[in-house]
C-alpha cells in the first residue's frame, strides 16, 4: 500500500486543503457572503496537526468563534453556540454564518490510516489519538458506557465521544480506525443541525453555510479535506454547494 492507494480507496474524492479553503469563498460568494459578511464557528480537532488548516480558513473568513474539541467533535455547547450567534455583524438585517466541523486523520506514506508526521518526533505518530484511544478500547472490549450520559469530570470530551460514538459501533471487536472515523464525521454532521437550530433561535434571522467532512494529515504536510455535507441554509431555504 501506499499514500495514493489509501486515498484512492478510502477518501477518492479528497480535495487538497487549500482548494477546499478557496472553494468555500467561491461557493458563498455568488450568495453574497464574503469575508466580513459572515461569522466563521470553526470545529477541529485540538491537534496542533489541525491547526494549519484552521489558519487558512481563518485567513479566508476571518478570526473564527472556536467549536474545537477531540477528533473535531462540537463540545461548546448550547451556551456556546449561543453566545457566537450575537458575535456575527448584521448585514441587512440578518447574520450570516460560516459553520466549519471537521474530523481528521493521518495517512502516511506506506499508506498506513492513523499515522502522521510530527516535526521533530522520530518514527511514526499518530492522529487522531482521541479516535485510536477509543478503537484500542472497542477492540479490547474495554468500553463502559451507560443507559444514561455519563460525563467523566476529569475527561469531559473522551467520556462524551466514548459515550456517543460507541453505540453506533455495529461489530467493536472487529471495527477499524476509518468506521469511527465516519462515526464522528457524522456525528459532526448532526451537531451541525443543532449548531443550525442555536443559531436561528434569535430575533435576527440567520443564515448558515456548513462545510463537514475529514481532514487528512499526509506525509511532508500535506493537507486534504474528504467532503462531507456542504450547504448553504439560506431562511430555511437549503442550497447544495459544489466545491
Ligand atoms: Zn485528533
Amino acid at each position: 500500500m501506499s499514500f495514493t492507494n489509501t486515498m484512492a480507496r478510502d477518501f477518492p474524492h479528497a480535495l487538497p486543503a487549500n482548494q477546499f479553503v478557496n472553494s468555500t469563498q467561491d461557493c458563498l460568494a455568488p450568495h453574497g457572503v464574503h469575508r466580513g459578511s459572515a461569522l466563521p464557528l470553526i470545529a477541529t480537532c485540538r491537534d496542533e496537526l489541525a491547526f494549519a488548516l484552521t489558519a487558512e480558513l481563518q485567513r479566508a473568513w476571518g478570526p473564527a468563534f472556536n467549536m474545537a474539541g477531540l477528533a473535531g467533535l462540537l463540545t461548546l455547547g448550547r451556551t456556546g453556540v449561543a453566545a457566537a450567534r450575537g458575535h456575527a455583524p448584521i448585514v441587512g438585517g440578518r447574520r450570516t454564518f460560516v459553520v466549519i466541523g471537521l474530523t481528521h486523520v493521518g495517512v502516511d506514506d506506506a499508506g498506513v490510516l492513523g499515522n502522521c508526521e510530527r516535526p521533530g518526533v522520530p518514527g511514526p505518530s499518530h492522529t487522531c489519538g482521541a479516535l485510536m484511544a477509543l478503537h484500542d478500547e472497542l477492540r479490547g472490549g474495554d468500553v463502559h458506557t451507560s443507559d444514561y450520559p455519563y460525563l467523566d469530570k476529569y475527561d469531559p470530551e473522551q467520556s462524551r465521544l466514548r459515550e456517543r460514538i460507541t453505540p453506533r459501533v455495529a461489530d467493536p471487536a472487529n471495527t477499524d480506525l476509518l468506521a469511527i472515523l465516519r462515526i464522528a464525521r457524522d456525528l459532526i454532521d448532526q451537531d451541525t443541525d443543532a449548531v443550525i437550530k442555536v443559531l436561528r433561535d434569535d430575533d435576527v434571522p440567520a443564515d448558515v453555510a456548513v462545510f463537514t467532512g475529514i481532514h487528512i494529515h499526509g506525509p511532508r504536510g500535506a493537507d486534504y479535506v474528504d467532503l462531507g455535507r456542504c450547504f448553504f441554509d439560506r431562511n430555511g431555504e437549503i442550497v447544495p454547494l459544489s466545491l
